[in-house]
Formats: structure tokens, sequence, C-alpha cells
């Protein structure tokens, strides 16, 4: 009986051990979807020798292999790896139809002023000002590109600020989440990059609406800056980027599996 107990207590002690793990996987990080922004007929922003979409590309592929290479359990999706031109409902339903964890978007911002540099991270949410909606308004701008936009789209004009207020609040339930890591990749760039941080700040993207999972877009410097456009282009300084966002993924990967 004795023994009979001690099995008891073991196949319970298992059973519980297995139920709590089943719990705490869903906080998991198993799958990241990597968005280099722009891509074939969409150069995105374009700088005095260089077109956005050709410094999103290197960027993203080598933030993938970093993870690989660090992080092996985690499988890692690219919405594009060679000069393509997904479209941004395409990208958000590779994470979806992937069951991303986290969706990355990566950008480089412009501006007619060309003193203006500094990375800024963006997640999905109310336009606070009308600077960032400008910001806004240039990423989804992709849509007008692509074949078919007016079916695709029919519910999101990118032009009105109120149907994006719409959409933003059914955002809510990913914010928090995005906003920890955006601080991270923020704080990484600004202390171990010397990048100027301009902060993590919200606004309305289309290929962040579309998703359901936490999802953040990195404007990772001002190809519109002569000396930024140069260290976008430097293989040296896609590294430091690359890295930079790897770490704040390997920290938010951490708080996620440690609460
Ligand atoms: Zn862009």
């Amino acid at each position: 009986m004795r023994y009979f107990n001690t099995f008891i207590l073991l196949v319970f002690t298992l059973f519980l051990t297995s139920f709590n793990s089943n719990c705490y996987s869903q906080y998991k990080l198993k799958t990241i979807v990597i968005d280099p922004g722009h891509g074939g007929k969409d150069p995105g922003s374009i700088g005095k020798k260089s077109y956005e979409k050709n410094i999103t590309l290197p960027i993203s592929l080598e933030l993938g292999r970093i993870i690989k290479e660090n992080l092996p359990g985690i499988k890692i999706i690219y919405t594009r790896n060679d000069d393509s031109f997904p479209s941004l409902y395409k990208r958000a339903e590779i994470a979806n139809k992937n069951d991303a964890d986290l969706f990355i978007s990566i950008h480089c911002d412009s501006f007619s002023d060309t003193s203006v540099n500094g990375s800024t991270t963006f997640l999905m949410g109310l336009s606070k000002s009308n600077a960032n909606f400008n910001v806004a308004k240039r990423e989804n701008s992709s849509i007008f590109l692509e074949e078919n936009f007016k079916e695709t789209y029919k519910d999101f004009n990118p032009n009105s600020s109120e149907s994006v207020m719409l959409l933003s609040l059914t955002q809510k339930a990913k914010i928090d989440n995005s906003t920890i890591l955006a601080n991270l990749i923020e704080d990484q760039f600004s202390k171990r990059v010397g990048i100027r941080s301009r902060g993590v700040k919200q606004d309305v993207f289309q290929v962040l609406w579309n998703t359901t999972m936490p999802s953040i877009l990195i404007e990772t410097g001002y190809i519109t800056n002569l000396e930024e456009e140069k260290k976008l282009n430097n293989k040296t300084h896609q590294v430091y980027i690359a890295s930079a966002i790897f770490r704040a993924i390997r920290d938010y990967k951490n708080y996620l599996e440690s609460n």
C-alpha cells in the first residue's frame, strides 16, 4: 500500500509538472516573423545613394541569422528574402498563418529636413501627433502599388485618421508586450550602438494592424540624412543594428518566460 501511495504521488506530481509547463508554454517565444520593409517595385524611402528596400533586407537577414545562431529553438520566417514585393496584407498573413509570437518590420525613415536623424520604434496604436501620422501614411502608401488594393483594404483608408482610430481599438490586447520590446530595442540602440533614439511611438500601420501577435515597426535611421544614410549602408553598422535588436528580443523572451 505504501508503494502504491508513492506511485500515486509520483503520477500526480508528473501530472502537475506537465500541466504547469503546458500553462507556461503559451508565453514562450517560438516563432518570429521578420519583415524587411518594401522590396521589388516599392523602393521605400529614397536617399542620395540608396533605396530603403536594399537596407532593410540585409539588416533583416542578419537579425534572423543571429537569432538562429544564439537561440536555435526559435523558428525564423521572413516575409521576403529577396527583392520581391509581398503586399502589406500578405506580410501580416504570413505571420498569422504561421502562428507567430512576434512580428518585426524593419524600415528606414525619411524627412524633408536632412539634418533630422535617429531611430524610432513604432507599435500599433492611436496616432499621437500629425508628425507620426505622416510616417504611418508613408509606410502605408505601399498599398497603392499593390494590385487590387481597393478590394483587399476596403475597410482601411490609410489617409483617414478616423478609420485609423477605429481600427486601432482592436489592437489594445497586444500593445503591452509590443511596448516592452520596443523600449528594449530603443534602449539598445542608444546605449550600445550610439544611435540617437527618438523613442517609442504609437501609430497606425497597416502591416501591424493585420497581425494578431505583438508587432513592432523599427525605423532604424534616416536615409535622408547623409551621414546616417552612409552608416545604414555600412555592413558593420547593419550588424550592430541587428545585434541590438537581437539582444532586445533575448531580454524580451526572458521576460515573457519568467512571468
Ligand atoms: Zn519603410
